[in-house]
């Protein structure tokens, strides 16, 4: 029997000035669409900060009959709000959504409470039965706030159990740590697609700082080969597409069920490694 077509979904982020907006509705997303991904998927401010942006993007890109799917966070945000969200998209015909607990912005201090992934996938299953398609996040190498390994592989499994359909990793550089994270949570009861999360790399300086915050190891031999390149950022980008089609083909190759790109909203290098892998 031949193995199903791996998922391709991208990831964007809503632009911050209308200028980022245009380019992203009339350039990048007919590009990257060219390339057939599943749905593309917008993330959200946690503490509710892009909550306009991101249904506008969501909106704008479902308009060109495009699959698309929110992502969503209680933040501070009060039951009914969400509800009246989740109701807006529905509406919409947005039928997946990515839920998370997100983390508190920067400057807003205590002021956000921060809610489990699992208690809203909980009230999206209780409020919107099952019409959307849930997606959660799971991290090959464990949440940076995880009790141990082991509390983290069972709280995935809890969001999974409480109604989600699937999760998508954070990126990661090391494959040997998604393949073995694969095994522990199939160990763990696990048995619904943990989709591989991947980040191009495009800025060093930018991906290392965003790296140390979010727990995601860039091996040692690719730091020093980068920083070797100083501000030669031609050879940055040729060497970042290089190790992360290597990367995504022996994911692909030893039986990952698809790739999440992290587009960064750029066409460019998604689409190189896109079409190096023949997909
Ligand atoms: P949870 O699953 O709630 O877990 C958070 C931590 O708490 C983990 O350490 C877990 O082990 C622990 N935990 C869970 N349940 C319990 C419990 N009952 N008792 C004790 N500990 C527990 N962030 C954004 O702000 N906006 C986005 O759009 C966004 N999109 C993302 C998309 C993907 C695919 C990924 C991988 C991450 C994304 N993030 C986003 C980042 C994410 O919000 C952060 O990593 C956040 O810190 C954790 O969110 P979570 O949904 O994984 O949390």
């Amino acid at each position: 029997m031949s193995r199903a077509e791996p998922r391709i979904s991208f990831e964007y982020f809503p632009p911050k000035s209308e200028q980022g907006r245009v380019r992203l509705l009339q350039e990048v997303t007919p590009a990257l669409n060219a390339l057939q991904p599943a749905f593309f998927s917008v993330t959200y401010g946690a503490g509710g900060t892009t909550r306009d942006t991101t249904a506008g993007i969501v909106a704008a890109i479902r308009d060109a009959d495009i699959d698309v799917a929110p992502h969503l966070s209680f933040g501070g945000d009060e039951r009914d709000a969400i509800g009246a969200l989740l109701d807006t998209y529905r509406a919409r015909g947005i039928r997946r959504l990515v839920a998370l607990r997100g983390d508190t912005p920067s400057g807003m201090g205590s002021a956000t409470q921060l809610v489990y992934a699992r208690e809203l996938v909980a009230f999206v299953r209780e409020h919107s039965a099952d019409h959307f398609e849930i997606e959660v996040a799971a991290y090959p190498e464990i949440h940076p706030e995880a009790q141990s390994y082991d509390s983290d592989v069972r709280h995935l499994r809890a969001k999974l159990d409480a109604g989600a359909n699937s999760a998508i990793t954070q990126y990661f550089y090391n494959v040997e740590s998604y393949f073995y994270f694969l095994d522990q949570c199939a160990a763990a009861g696990i048995d619904k697609p943990i989709y591989a999360g991947v980040m191009p790399i495009t800025n060093y300086a930018n991906l290392a700082r965003f790296s140390r915050n979010c727990g995601a190891e860039i091996p040692r031999w690719i730091c020093r080969r980068m920083e070797g390149y100083g501000d030669d950022q031609d050879s940055i980008r040729k060497f970042g597409v290089e190790v992360v089609t290597q990367l995504c083909q022996t994911l692909l190759d030893s039986g990952a069920p698809g790739i999440h790109f992290y587009t960064m909203n750029q066409v460019e290098p998604t689409r190189q490694i896109y079409q190096s892998l023949g997909l």
